[in-house]
This record gives C-alpha cells, sequence and structure tokens, in this order.
C-alpha cells in the first residue's frame, strides 16, 4: 500500500468561478480524504491538496474530468510541494485587494437537477418558479455590486429560511453558495399563473417578466392574437421570437442539424435563427417573409411551467414599443405596455440589469448575432493583452461597449441603438456598472471616428482621458483578427450598412489590408450618392433611383426629383455601401421599396432567392485600390426586371454576382499583397447565403477564411474591435 504523502499546488484558470467549483473541488478532496484548500483569486482558482500519492494522482486526474457543467477549463498548471501534514479541507476566502478575475457569470438556464425538483410532487420546490442553483439560475441580472454575494443582488431583500439557509452553508450540497437560492417559503413569488395559462390559451397578450426583462407573449398559431400583438407594438413586419415546450416542437418548427440542437439547448438557451420547416404550424404574421423563424426553448423555471402548462408555441418577444429597449423595471413596464397587455404575470424579484435574449445561428460555424443574455458577462481574451485599463465605446447601430484590462475584455450586452434617450441611459449606467464589476478603471477611451454618434460624444466629453479615434471597418477586422487570436496582417471584405470613412464619406462596401495597429483601404465599392442621407436607409427606392442614375438609366418620371439630388449631390453624401447596394436592387427587382427596419431589403431580398437559378450578372473589378463597378450589373437587374423576369431569378442571380466579384477581389488583392489570411465580416455577412458562398469560393481558392463567431459580425462587435485597436496601439 502506497502511504507516502505528497502535497500539490495546482493553478486553474479559465471559467472557474461562480460556477460551482471550489464546492466542488471540495467535495472531490473530501472523497478522496485528502487536506489543503481552495480559493478564488485574480487568476481563477488556486488549491493545494496533501495526501496519500495514489488519492493525489486520482484528485489530478479527475480535476478536469469532473468539472461542474458551467466550468471551463483552459489551462491546469499543478507543481509539487514539500508536505505540511494537513488533513483538513478548507475553502478559503479570495486574497485581500484581489479582484477576481470573473465575479459574476452569465445567467444560465435551469439545470437538469432543479428541472427535475420543479416537476417533483414531493419535492419543497415542486412548480416553484424560482428554483435554481449553483450549476443555474439568475447571476448577470440580478446582481448590483461587488463582492459577488446575496447582500449586493436584488435577492438582498429576501431572508433566507433555515432549510435555505442550511443547504447554502453546506459545502456539500448543490446549493452552497448559489446567491439566488429560495424556496416557496423565503423568496420571491409569482401569482396569477394560472390566470396567465388561460389567458394565452384563450389568445390573449399577456406581459411576462423573464430574467432580463419582460416579454409579450401570445400563441404562436393564433393569427388574430398574433397580428394584434403586431398592431399594439406598432412592429410592422420584424420577426418574432418563437419559445417552443420542448426539443421536439422546436424540430416541428425548424430544421435542426447536430450543431442547431446543441446551440439551442445549451445553457445560454438563445434565439436559434433556423430555415423554417414546411408547414410549420405557426400564424402567417410570426414571420413575414423570412425564410428562418428564431426559436428558444424555456429558460427559467417560469418559462418551464408557464410552456408546460399552455402546451403550446408562444410568440415571445421583447416587450417594448418600436425602438424603445425592453421594459425591465415593474412601474415602467406596467405603464408602457398597458395598451399592448391584456394581461401581466410580474413577480417580486427585481432585474437590476436589463438584458435582452441572445440570437445565434449554426452556419458552417456557430454565430452570435446578438450577444446578450447567456454570454454576458463573459469575459473574452484580448490577444497581446492592454497596458492600461480601457473602455470602448462601440458604434450607434446596435451598440455594445467594452472595458478591457491585462488580457481580458469584457463585452457589454446588446445595448441597442443609440438613438434615443433611454438607450443612452442604458449604455452609460452600464458602463459605470461593468467598470465597477470588473474593476476597471478606463484610462485610454476608444471611439468611433464618426462625430455625431452619441458614443463618440461621450467618449469626447470625459475628461483627462487618452482618446483613440478608430476606424468603424477597420474595428469590425480587427474585432475577427483578435476573437480568433490572431495580429494580422489579414485581407478583409468588410460589407456593412454605414460607417465613417476616413475621407469623410460614408463607407461600408470595403475592401482592407490591415492588423491590430493600420490598416490600408485596398479596394472599396464603385462610391455613389446617397439622396437625401438617412432617409435613403428607410427608402431603398432612393437607393435604387440613385444606382440607376451612375449606371446612365432614366429613372421612373415619379423619381424625378430624387434623381436630381444624386446627380447633383445636393444633402446626398457619397457612399461605397453594400448594404444600399442590395437595398437598392431589392428595391429594382420590386421586393422592397421602404422598409420598417434596417436590412429589411436585403433580408428579404434572399429570401426570395430562387434556388434553382444557375445565372449572373455582367460586373467589372477595376483600377488600384480595386473598384467594385456593379454598373454593368445594375444595367443587367434593369433589363432583366423590364423583360418581366421573376423576382427570384433577379435575387439569386444578383447574391452570385456579388458573390463571384467578392471572391475574385479577394484573390487578386491576396496575391497583390502576399497574404494568405482573409476576413469576412459586417453585418451584410449575415445573409447565409452569401457568407457560404463567398466563404467557399475563397476556400476552394485556397484562401484561411476567418468569420466573427462569438462576437456578432454586426457592428455589435465594433466595441471589442476598438478594444482591440486601441491595446495594439498603447
Ligand atoms: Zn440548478
Ligand atoms: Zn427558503
Ligand atoms: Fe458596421
Amino acid at each position: 500500500m502506497n502511504v507516502v504523502a505528497r502535497r500539490a499546488r495546482v493553478r486553474v484558470t479559465g471559467t472557474v468561478q461562480g460556477v460551482g467549483f471550489r464546492p466542488y473541488v471540495y467535495r472531490l478532496a473530501g472523497e478522496l480524504s485528502l487536506g489543503g484548500y481552495v480559493l478564488n483569486d485574480a487568476h481563477g482558482v488556486l488549491l493545494e491538496v496533501e495526501g496519500v500519492s495514489a488519492a493525489v494522482d486520482e484528485f489530478l486526474a479527475r480535476l478536469g474530468p469532473d468539472a461542474p457543467p458551467l466550468a471551463v477549463l483552459e489551462r491546469v498548471v499543478a507543481e509539487e510541494l514539500e508536505p505540511g501534514g494537513q488533513r483538513t479541507f478548507t475553502i478559503r476566502e479570495s486574497p485581500r485587494g484581489e479582484i477576481p478575475d470573473a465575479p459574476v457569470a452569465p445567467d444560465t438556464a435551469t439545470c437538469p437537477d432543479c428541472l427535475r425538483e420543479l416537476f417533483d410532487p414531493v419535492d419543497r420546490r415542486f412548480r416553484y418558479p424560482f428554483i435554481n442553483c449553483t450549476n443555474c439560475g439568475p447571476r448577470f441580472t440580478i446582481v448590483r455590486g461587488v463582492p459577488y454575494d446575496r447582500p449586493s443582488t436584488t435577492m438582498a431583500g429576501f431572508t433566507m429560511c433555515a432549510a435555505c439557509r442550511a443547504e447554502y452553508e453546506d459545502p456539500s450540497d448543490r446549493r452552497f453558495h448559489a446567491q439566488p437560492n429560495a424556496c416557496p417559503v423565503c423568496g420571491p413569488s409569482l401569482p396569477l399563473l394560472d390566470a396567465a395559462v388561460t389567458a394565452l390559451r384563450h389568445g390573449a397578450i399577456v406581459a411576462v417578466k423573464g430574467i432580463g426583462g419582460y416579454h409579450l407573449a401570445c400563441r404562436a398559431d393564433d393569427e388574430r392574437a398574433v397580428s394584434s400583438l403586431r398592431a399594439r407594438k406598432h412592429r410592422e413586419d420584424k420577426p418574432f421570437a418563437l419559445m417552443a415546450p420542448s426539443m421536439a416542437v422546436a424540430e416541428s418548427l425548424v430544421v435542426l442539424d447536430d450543431r442547431g440542437r446543441e446551440l439551442i439547448s445549451s445553457p445560454a438557451r438563445p434565439i436559434l435563427l433556423a430555415p423554417r420547416r414546411p408547414g410549420a404550424p405557426v400564424a402567417g404574421s410570426v414571420a413575414p417573409g423570412a425564410p428562418e423563424l428564431g426559436v428558444m426553448l424555456p429558460y427559467s423555471p417560469l418559462h418551464h411551467l408557464l410552456l408546460a402548462d399552455v402546451g403550446e408555441t408562444l410568440v415571445m418577444t421583447s416587450a417594448n414599443v418600436s425602438d424603445e429597449p425592453i421594459a425591465y423595471r415593474d412601474d415602467e413596464a406596467l405603464e408602457r405596455l398597458k395598451d399592448i397587455a391584456d394581461l401581466f404575470l410580474v413577480h417580486d424579484r427585481p432585474i437590476e440589469t436589463r438584458t435582452d435574449d441572445s440570437v445565434v445561428r449554426a452556419a458552417r460555424r456557430p454565430m452570435v448575432l446578438r450577444r446578450s443574455r447567456g454570454y454576458v458577462p463573459a469575459s473574452v481574451p484580448l490577444p497581446g493583452g492592454t497596458p492600461l485599463p480601457l473602455l470602448a465605446c462601440g458604434a450607434e447601430l446596435k451598440n455594445t461597449f467594452c472595458l478591457a484590462r491585462g488580457t481580458r475584455a469584457w463585452v457589454s450586452h446588446h445595448i441597442g441603438d443609440l438613438q434615443n434617450y433611454e438607450t443612452l441611459r442604458s449604455f452609460t449606467e452600464g458602463i459605470e456598472h461593468f467598470a465597477r464589476l470588473f474593476a476597471v478603471e478606463p484610462e485610454v477611451v476608444a471611439h468611433d471616428l464618426h462625430p455625431e454618434y452619441l458614443s463618440t460624444k461621450y467618449a469626447s466629453d470625459l475628461d483627462g482621458i487618452e482618446l483613440v479615434g478608430v476606424q468603424h471597418h477597420h474595428a469590425h477586422l480587427a474585432a475577427c483578427l483578435a476573437e480568433h487570436g490572431e495580429a494580422g496582417p489579414a485581407l478583409g471584405a468588410i460589407f456593412d450598412g454605414t460607417g465613417y470613412g476616413v475621407d469623410g464619406t460614408v463607407w461600408g462596401g470595403e475592401l482592407l489590408v490591415g492588423t491590430l495597429r493600420d490598416f490600408t483601404r485596398v479596394g472599396h465599392l464603385l462610391p455613389v450618392r446617397l439622396p437625401g442621407g438617412d432617409r435613403a436607409v428607410r427608402e431603398p427606392w432612393r437607393m435604387a433611383c440613385s444606382w440607376l442614375v451612375a449606371s446612365g438609366i432614366e429613372p421612373p418620371a415619379a423619381w424625378r426629383q430624387i434623381a436630381e439630388l444624386a446627380r447633383s449631390g445636393l444633402s446626398s453624401p457619397r457612399t461605397t455601401s453594400m448594404g444600399r447596394l442590395f437595398d437598392a436592387v431589392s428595391a429594382l427587382a420590386g421586393i422592397r421599396t421602404e422598409v420598417n427596419y434596417e436590412g429589411q431589403a436585403a433580408i428579404e431580398l434572399e429570401a426570395a432567392c430562387d434556388p434553382s437559378e444557375r445565372g449572373s450578372y455582367p460586373i467589372e473589378l477595376t483600377g488600384a485600390p480595386l473598384v467594385i463597378d456593379p454598373r454593368e450589373t445594375i444595367r443587367a437587374v434593369a433589363a432583366d426586371v423590364r423583360a418581366g423576369r421573376t423576382p427570384g431569378v433577379i435575387a439569386r442571380r444578383f447574391h452570385r454576382t456579388i458573390a463571384r466579384a467578392t471572391v475574385e477581389a479577394c484573390v487578386r488583392l491576396a496575391d497583390t499583397h502576399d497574404i494568405g489570411l482573409v476576413v469576412l465580416s459586417g453585418g451584410v455577412f449575415q445573409s447565409r447565403l452569401l457568407l457560404d458562398s463567398v466563404w467557399s469560393g475563397l476556400a476552394g481558392a485556397g484562401l484561411r477564411v476567418l468569420v466573427p463567431e462569438r462576437l456578432p459580425v454586426n457592428d455589435g462587435g465594433i466595441s471589442y474591435g476598438q478594444a482591440a485597436i486601441a491595446a495594439a496601439t498603447l
């Protein structure tokens, strides 16, 4: 028998805080009769174990494989120490003055253990809508400050009963140090669940207070309910998200592959965008004209009860009116939603930070299109690190901000479009909240070059801070590079709706060669006029008119005034926007001449594509910097329209044309600049069709392709790109 005593010190890094790792280590050490300690510090978890040599070996062998479900171990480094005769094992306090690396975890879907208890008639938490444990439950949305313990959460007002307190204090219990621990005796309550279930079954619209805010819910198969929700919400066309009662029901709505199943049931429980199944049992107004449906599964015990009782798929859309941010405070929700909801399903656990549902898609790789509840505030590595703590303010639309120190970046939840007071307040309060939680006192602030963005103005109003202005498309490129741990140089094809160029014009169809430090614009889409500025974004027919003028085609007589603007350039800035070219073709093909949300014309153009069509249009690549000149394309589109070709054929030919031109341009520029790495980013690449065909084409030409995965391909990723550039420049 091996009785030689050994002592080992183990450093564990990764996502190991706030995920039940210390009690897990405590239990494992106890099982193997080892002495020692475990603690959280600024680098992760530090522990020492001492005992019989074979037991220490077994401990080290099982430490990773047996770790709790939410733990992600990046590195485990063990070293031998002299044994000190320690027999007992303790959970120690964090060292004074040390800031834990990850003081707050993301909100996490109800775990299988809690779910079993929730539906177990003899469990003391049977049908309790706030059941949670160390492995699941609310985190980020309830935290008010650090250190992360009960008094600094919105659970502070609920005093644990003796039974809950005993679980909380027992290191061998699943609820050891579970800060939101509660039960029907001592915790939050939810009156009216039965009334809400009945109302929903009968076609009512119910405001449901969830984890990060209120949802508006109604039966997804009830056309009358869904269309009245649309009317009351003033949301004309934007698709509604669905919550399906089970995976089986989700699969009757959308086509899922293994990756899709994994994403939709992951602990983050995002909304998954997936191809709509023909004959999916949902009302027409759920997602008019959209080839995909956004589906999620229940993620809180309240949702599990609600969906189980109603037994039907529900529309679950963020509770707001038009462009306002999601409602999350009770008094404000009651006021703002009183004309929309027939009934309110409200509980008394306050929400501290408003957080929308995240949106993902399972393409060739998983893609996060909106990174919010379930993902935030997990840190993202910042390769190379930053010498000074910094703040990056992000873009204007789909804003996020980002704080960074050392080799970590914290990208905020989706803030929204910084175009109204409510959203600006979320932005400024959010920055203060993150700065406190993660102990970042920014000495450097990165911002967009656009002088009129509220985020830029916020940055320039700060005193005594070094400012770093970052070009929008460079930020897209850098975000993707940094996320993949690369520094460049890379060739970036960055296609989006709008971004302020270094020449003061509106960029958006950019070919850049760049690193995390700087970039050169090596190519772009042919510039045309944006007739009437921002109005051209809402009215794609204006862009159609502008492209006709640029291509030497006389626009219809009704468009004469706008054609004049396009010709004279009066209040019509120049733009190389790829998004606006898609808008123009959508309008020319008769699909969308006016939009209710940004990107709608392009989304419907993609949806219209006739998959059997194999043709494409001529397009030119000329000069240096390389100009993608689609005037021939526009003339061919106009000819197809005159010839009465279907929108589906035109849409498909156009997509194939842009994909081919992008691949050709990249191959040519990669060769000229001797670069083997291409980054595809910008909101236009939210098009599954375009991304897939460009990706295949580039890979076929032997180029390595990188696409944003963990951060949004749209402007939600800009703040992280700004942070990466500021860090590399300092
Ligand atoms: Zn649990
Ligand atoms: Zn209790
Ligand atoms: Fe952008």
